[in-house]
């Protein structure tokens, strides 16, 4: 066995773990790994053009394949742009392995050029972190980083390498199957608590299956497996903003999200059920509002792959450590050998269908400006038959599209949940691109959250990828404007988005087709026509000025106190949640 560069041994340890691309941007730091992927030249490098678009770009192609996401950022102000996405994919547990340049290991310590604490920075934004001072433990720490990276909980890995490592040589060979002394995450559920929940579920008159992002993480089969689940229990099936498509849309158990931006129904039958079970999940806060008023009379029952995420925030009756399609597939395999009838569910169903009367989702229509949801609606007319991958920024938008672009599939709806982090749907949608070359991949934005990574327009351009992004432009960061009316009086501070650049034409001088659409009666040819363009397109679809998202449950209200529409509140409001409105 010959030695190799530290280098070297990197590239040839992402090549045996299967990394096909590699997102980033280089420095002084990392100059031996870029010439080392220049000479291999097995590994896709995709140029961006700020190291925070890198780690988003990872994520995308990380939630749109299931594959994990590769970083490549130089040390210093490399590694601290890139702190937000690590951090994002934290947050939505998304697998990711970031590789940083470190300065030589005799200058760290120094104020050496470029020198931040990479390790000690991201510590509390990783699942794990390494500082690699020695070449020969590269190899297996490169391995170990994947494996913590995608096992488990999926999260991101941090790799700090310092330049004179990637320089000095050593042996390299390929490890066999991972085993950790300590970090060994349950895939496999309990058998006693598996024979549990499946009796609550016989026995419950008010169920619902309350899913997550971590039926996502779990796969597509999972996704099979809790239509199944439902099917056979009857049971209403409700999802965060993270677990949109891994039950359909159109199938007849949906309830819609739910939470502040949730269905009435989702959140009615939440508040009034007997027994909730949560699959990957974590009982967030823009999914409970108000803890004490959360689901006051139901037992509950969490699956999760991370013991840590249980009872958190919510009390729960029965817990089951375990990967949420194993799960599932052990509660399928139990209810049936115990040849358990479907239960009869029809009184539930007709409250249900009661709440869904109120159709929380109609908006006002208008003949002369565009309101954002028909915006949304439209668009999915237009694409919902090819199911397109939508990515989205942070804001109204992301929730309009979260309500009215309906997902039949998992994978399909990319969005930054838990650390709302604006800038994400660009890179995300190029990403997912690279991951998907077919796929027709759209970026729902808004006009203030697009400049937060409008540079990355340019990797589009240079790579040929034909995302698209879809603004609904109404002039203000929407969502901070909404709450500013509905709990500052409307006072507006800070929330117009002054001095906007005209977006055709910068789309145009990046490379792109501008589409700009101002009128309803535009809507349907503009999206037609960004359809038809097989390049990248940026349409500016100028909406409503002042339109509110809404249903909304207020920060800290009830889900029994939505506002349905401005002016209508579903439940009578204490005096604490009033004063939020
Ligand atoms: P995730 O963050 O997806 O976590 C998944 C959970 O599943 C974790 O506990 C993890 O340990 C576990 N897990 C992971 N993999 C597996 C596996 N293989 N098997 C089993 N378990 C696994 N969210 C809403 O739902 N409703 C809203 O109205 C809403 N409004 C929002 C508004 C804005 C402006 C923004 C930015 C976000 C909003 N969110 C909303 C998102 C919210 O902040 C959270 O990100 C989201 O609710 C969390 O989703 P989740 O519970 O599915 O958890």
């Amino acid at each position: 066995m010959t030695e190799k560069s530290g280098a070297d041994i990197l590239v040839e340890a992402l090549c045996d773990l299967g990394v096909e691309v590699v997102f980033g941007y280089p420095g002084g730091a990392v100059l031996p790994i870029y010439d080392a992927l220049f000479r291999s030249g097995r590994i896709k490098h995709i140029l961006v053009r700020h190291e925070q678009a890198a780690t988003h770009a990872a994520e995308g192609y990380a939630r749109s394949t299931g594959k994990p996401g590769v970083v490549l950022v130089t040390s210093g102000p490399g590694a601290t742009n890139a702190v937000t996405g690590i951090t994002d994919a934290l947050m939505d547990s998304i697998p990711m392995v970031v590789i940083t340049g470190q300065v030589p290991t005799t200058l760290i310590g120094s104020d050496a050029f470029q020198e931040a604490d990479t390790v000690g920075i991201t510590r509390h934004c990783t699942k794990h972190n390494y500082l690699v001072k020695d070449p020969a433990r590269l190899g297996p720490v490169i391995h170990e980083a994947f494996h913590i990276a995608t096992s488990g909980r999926p999260g991101p890995v941090v790799v700090d390498i310092p330049k004179n490592v990637q320089v000095a040589t050593a042996k390299y060979q390929k490890p066999g199957p991972i085993q950790h002394k300590t970090y060994r995450p349950a895939l496999k559920a309990d058998r006693a608590a598996i024979e549990q929940v499946v009796d609550m579920l016989a026995a419950a008159e008010r169920p619902v299956l309350y899913t997550g992002g971590g039926v996502i993480n779990a796969g597509p089969a999972a996704s099979q497996l809790l239509q199944e689940l439902a099917r056979i229990t009857g049971a209403p099936v409700t999802s965060t903003l993270m677990g949109l498509g891994a039950y359909p849309a159109s199938g007849p158990a949906w309830l819609g999200m739910l939470g502040m931006h949730g269905t009435y129904e989702a959140n009615m039958a939440m508040n009034q059920a007997d027994l909730v079970v949560a699959i990957g999940s974590r009982f967030d806060d823009r999914v409970t509002g108000r803890l004490d008023a959360f689901s006051p009379n139901s037992r509950k029952v969490h699956i999760d792959i991370d013991r840590s995420s249980i009872n958190k925030t919510v009390r729960i009756d029965l817990a089951i450590v375990a990967d949420a399609g194993h799960a599932m597939e052990d509660m399928v395999r139990v209810w049936k050998a115990r040849q358990h009838p479907k239960p009869d569910t029809a009184n539930w169903w007709q409250r249900i269908g009661e709440w869904r009367a109120k159709k929380c989702l109609s908006f006002p229509e208008s003949t002369k400006e565009i309101m954002p949801q028909r915006a949304i609606r439209a668009l999915w007319e237009a694409t919902h038959a090819r199911s397109p991958i939508i990515t989205t920024e942070v804001g109204q938008h992301q929730m309009w599209a979260a309500q009215h672009f309906d997902f039949d599939l998992p994978n399909k709806w990319l969005t930054s949940g838990g650390l709302g982090t604006m800038g994400y749907g660009l890179p995300a949608a190029i990403g997912a691109q690279l991951g998907n070359p077919k796929a027709l991949v759209i970026d729902i934005a808004g006009e203030a959250s697009i400049q937060m990574n409008i540079q990355e327009l340019a990797t589009a351009t240079q790579y040929r990828l034909p995302v698209k992004v879809f603004i609904l432009n109404n002039e203000y960061m929407g969502m901070v404007r909404q709450w500013q009316e509905l709990t500052y009086e409307s006072r507006y501070s800070e929330s117009y988005s002054d001095a906007l650049p005209d977006f055709v034409k910068l789309a145009e001088a990046y490379g792109w087709k501008g589409i700009r659409i101002e009128t309803p009666d535009q809507l349907e040819a503009g999206i037609a026509d960004m359809l038809a363009h097989d390049g990248p397109v940026m349409v500016d679809c100028m909406v409503a000025k002042l339109a509110n998202c809404f249903p909304m449950i207020p920060s800290g209200a009830a889900h029994t106190e939505m506002i349905l529409q401005a002016n209508e509140v579903s439940g009578t409001m204490d005096d604490e949640a009033k004063a939020l409105v």
